[in-house]
C-alpha cells in the first residue's frame, strides 16, 4: 500500500448532498448567480471573518478582478518570486507589469526587506501570497509599508483556506483576498474562485466585473471591461458542502504535520519549512528543504520506487522570473527564490490522511535520507 501524492476527499455523505442539491438546482433551472453561490459566498465569508465575499469562476479571476478594481494599468505590481504563475498572469492579464521580488527563506514570502527593494516608483499594489497555507508574521509589517505609500496590498490566499495569524483569518490583513477551489485546494468546487474584502465598494465592483461589467444583473448597460467570470450554481453547491469540512481537513492535517515536525527534527540538513509563531496553517503543503547537493529527482524517485510513497508537487520548483513567459519581467538573481525552489520537497498530506500513511512517508524519507545524504561529497 503506498502514499499518493494528493487525495481529494467527498465521503459518502458529501457526495449525497452535491446531488441533492444538483437535482434541486436542475430542477428549478437556477443555474447561475442563484441561491447556493449566495449561500457559499456567506459561509465562506463567515469561515472568515470576512464582512463581504464575491464567487467567480477561479482563482486567478479573483486576483485579476481585485487588480482591475485597484485599477493596476500599465503600472508595476509587486509579486514574490515564490509562487504559481497565475499570481503574476492576473497581473498582465488586469493590464500591470509584475515586478518580482524575493522572499524571505523562513517564511517563503515577501519580507519588508524584500519588498522595499523592489518598491518603485510606480507602484500600483503588492500581492502577498501565503505558500503552503503559512500566513509571515511579517504581514502587518508588509501591510504598514504599504499603507505608509497608500498602496494596497492584495493577497493571493489560494493555499490558505481557513489559515490564520494571531486569530486573523488569512484574506483579512489587505485591501481583499483572492481564494481558489481549483481541486488540489484544501476545499473544492471542481473549479472556483473567492474574493473576501471589508470594503463594500470593492464588493460591488467585483460583482459588477465578474457578469460581464453589466451596472445591474438584470439590465444591459455595461460599465465596466468584465468577463465571464461567474460561478456556476452546480460549482457553488460543491463548495458550500466541502466548506463544511474544512475545520475537520485542517485538524487532520495538522496533526500530520506535528508528525512530520518531528520525525523531520532527527533528520540532519533536512529542513521543514516550519510554523512561525502566532501562525496556524492550514498545512496545504508541508513544505521542506533538502541538504545542499542531494538531488530532487533523485530523491522523489527513491522514496517513490523503493516505498511506494509519492511526494505532493512543489510550490514552487523554477521562481517566477525564471519561468520562459515571464523573461521580459525578469531583472537580475533573486538568490534566496532560486534556492528554496531548487531545494524543497512537499510531503504529501491529505484531508483523511490516516496515522500509519504518515508513518509510511516518514519512513521513507527517512531511509533515502540516509541514504543520499550519507553519500554527499
Ligand atoms: C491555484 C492557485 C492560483 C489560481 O487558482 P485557479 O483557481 O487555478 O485559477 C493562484 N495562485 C496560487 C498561489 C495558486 O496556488
Amino acid at each position: 500500500m503506498g502514499v499518493p501524492a494528493a487525495r481529494i476527499v467527498f465521503d459518502e455523505s458529501d457526495r449525497t448532498a452535491v446531488a441533492e442539491a444538483v437535482a434541486e438546482i436542475l430542477a428549478t433551472g437556477a443555474l447561475t448567480l442563484g441561491p447556493w453561490t449566495e449561500r457559499f459566498e456567506q459561509a465562506f465569508a463567515a469561515e472568515h471573518g470576512a464582512s463581504h465575499a464575491v464567487a467567480v469562476s477561479s482563482g486567478t479571476a479573483a486576483l485579476e478582478v481585485i487588480l482591475r478594481s485597484v485599477d493596476v494599468r500599465d503600472r508595476d505590481v509587486i509579486v514574490p518570486a515564490v509562487t504559481f504563475y497565475a499570481t503574476a498572469g492576473a497581473v498582465l492579464h488586469a493590464g500591470g507589469r509584475p515586478v518580482i521580488a524575493d522572499v524571505d527563506r523562513a517564511t517563503l514570502a515577501l519580507s519588508p526587506d524584500t519588498l522595499e527593494a523592489a518598491l518603485t516608483p510606480g507602484t500600483a499594489a503588492v500581492v502577498l501570497v501565503h505558500i503552503g497555507g503559512l500566513i509571515t508574521p511579517d504581514a502587518e509589517a508588509l501591510r504598514a509599508v504599504c499603507n505608509r505609500r497608500g498602496i494596497p496590498l492584495v493577497e493571493d490566499a489560494a493555499h490558505a483556506h481557513g489559515s490564520s495569524l494571531d486569530g486573523r483569518a488569512a484574506g483579512s490583513f489587505g485591501l481583499a483576498g483572492a481564494f481558489s477551489f481549483y481541486p488540489t485546494k484544501v476545499t473544492t468546487s471542481g473549479e472556483g474562485g473567492m474574493i473576501l474584502t471589508e470594503s463594500p465598494e470593492l464588493r460591488d465592483e467585483a460583482r459588477i466585473y465578474r457578469d460581464q461589467g453589466k451596472g445591474s444583473f438584470t439590465t444591459n448597460h455595461h460599465v465596466r471591461p468584465g468577463y465571464s467570470w461567474r460561478m456556476s450554481e452546480l460549482n457553488a453547491a460543491v463548495g458550500a458542502v466541502h466548506l463544511r469540512r474544512l475545520k475537520e481537513f485542517i485538524e487532520t492535517r495538522r496533526a500530520v504535520a506535528r508528525r512530520y515536525d518531528a520525525a523531520l527534527a532527527g533528520l540532519d540538513g533536512l529542513e521543514p519549512v516550519l510554523e512561525p509563531a502566532g501562525c496556524r496553517s492550514n498545512y496545504y503543503k508541508y513544505v521542506a528543504l533538502l541538504p545542499p547537493g542531494v538531488e530532487r529527482a533523485e530523491f522523489k524517485r527513491a522514496v517513490a520506487e523503493e516505498h511506494g510513497v509519492r511526494l505532493s508537487g512543489e510550490v514552487y520548483d523554477l521562481p517566477l522570473h525564471l519561468q520562459p513567459v515571464l523573461a521580459p519581467y525578469r531583472r537580475g538573481p533573486l538568490p534566496v527564490a532560486e534556492d528554496v525552489c531548487a531545494r524543497q520537497i512537499c510531503l504529501p498530506v491529505h484531508s483523511d490522511m490516516t496515522e500509519d500513511e504518515a508513518e509510511q512517508v516518514i519512513e521513507a524519507v527517512s531511509a533515502v535520507h540516509r541514504r543520499l545524504a550519507g553519500q554527499r561529497p
